[in-house]
């Protein structure tokens, strides 16, 4: 007990002091369940999700990506997805959460003696020139990169010198250790075929307003890829331009990758029956009817579109696949109502969401 009044006055004490100590604008997220990654970039693992109004310290930015206090380590968010606020702007619980890594840091520092060797833990830092978030970046420091910490500046930076070049570092990034990737998505680490169907001189069924299904296919593809790869997963397309690719290597490139899941998009027609509507999903082993009924239900949820069920279908690119595959029939281009759908973006991103529920819904069986 005898300790804790001490403590409290250290932590009012920083509380009062922060707002003066903090340089950096707070960012707000500006998107929902956005990921927040262990570096500044989509090849850095997802170590969670923040959501719109959760407000964050700004500790650095680097190509569009911006470092953030996350769950007492850091973590990056892209500046896409933020609005900042203003010192003025500042809410009490972003004062709040900062002023906690203060104490931690603060208790830190106290026990050590410089100059003492550490190692990086976070997937890149920056060294700086001067002591200033805002001073030239002089070289990026790997995880596991081994430096040594000359002395404390300022009361929140390192002096520090590497085995090529001598700089400063923010004290609170420095100390961090990596967050894990939390596992939050039951995306990470899985690989993902998206196979736009046809393309080039096979333009797959053509529209009443003489469009391709090969264009709509590739379409509705990269829309799928933005959102699968915004959830965690790594994604390889069989095409991502407008040529003639035969099917045999689309199944291959599946088996090769041992892809966790391998998506055949399509769209029908019916010229002969052009009120025919909605969607069909077609895997080819049985074994594959439960992936079957999650993506397709999950399509179904997020477009409403009428239901064809689901089925085998002895297609070349599931025949020849050994990984989990589905083909599926997104529409009909036949029908006048639901080509106008299919040409909406607002539709397409339904569609790519509903594929991405149902995947998800799979892998985290
Ligand atoms: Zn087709």
């Amino acid at each position: 007990m005898r300790y804790i009044k001490p403590l409290v006055i250290l932590i009012v004490f920083i509380l009062f002091m922060s707002p003066l100590v903090l340089t950096a604008d707070s960012i707000k997220i500006n998107a929902d369940d956005l990921r927040v990654r262990s570096g500044p970039g989509t090849n850095f693992d997802p170590i969670g999700h923040v959501n719109t109004g959760d407000t964050f310290e700004q500790l650095d930015l680097e190509d569009g990506w911006i470092q953030i206090n996350y769950q007492g380590s850091t973590g990056w968010v892209h500046q896409d997805f933020v609005l900042s606020v203003s010192d003025d702007g500042a809410n009490p619980d972003e004062e709040t959460s900062s002023t906690d890594d203060t104490v931690i840091e603060t208790s830190k520092s106290d026990s050590v003696s410089f100059p003492y060797e550490t190692t990086v833990e976070l997937a890149v830092i920056h060294l700086r020139a001067e002591p200033d978030v805002f001073s030239e970046r002089i070289a990026k420091l790997k995880k596991k990169t081994n430096v040594t910490v000359i002395d404390q500046v300022d009361g929140e930076w390192y002096h520090v010198e590497t085995d090529e070049e001598v700089g400063y570092v923010k004290q609170a990034i420095l100390d961090l250790k990596q967050t894990e990737p939390i596992g939050v998505s039951p995306f990470v680490g899985k690989t993902i075929v998206i196979d736009p169907g046809h393309g080039g001189i096979d333009v797959g069924a053509i529209s009443l307003d003489d469009e391709y299904e090969s264009i709509h296919t590739l379409i509705t593809a990269n829309h799928l890829k933005n959102k699968l790869e915004a959830r965690g997963a790594t994604i390889r397309m069989t095409r991502d331009d407008d040529f003639y690719y035969p099917l045999t290597p689309r199944a291959t490139l599946s088996n090769y990758l041992k892809a966790d899941l391998f998506l055949s998009l399509h769209y029908n027609s019916e010229p002969s029956y052009p009120t025919a509507n909605g969607i069909d999903t077609y895997y080819r082993n049985a074994s594959r009817i439960e992936l079957a009924n999650d993506v397709h239900q999950a399509i179904l949820t997020e477009t409403g579109a009428n239901d064809r069920g689901v089925a085998s279908g002895n297609y070349s690119v599931l025949r020849n696949n050994r990984r989990p595959g589905l083909l599926l029939e997104l529409g009909f281009l036949s029908n006048t109502q639901e080509e106008r759908l299919i040409l909406q973006r607002s539709y397409q991103d339904k569609l790519a969401e509903g594929i991405s529920n149902g995947v998800e819904k799979y892998f985290s069986r």
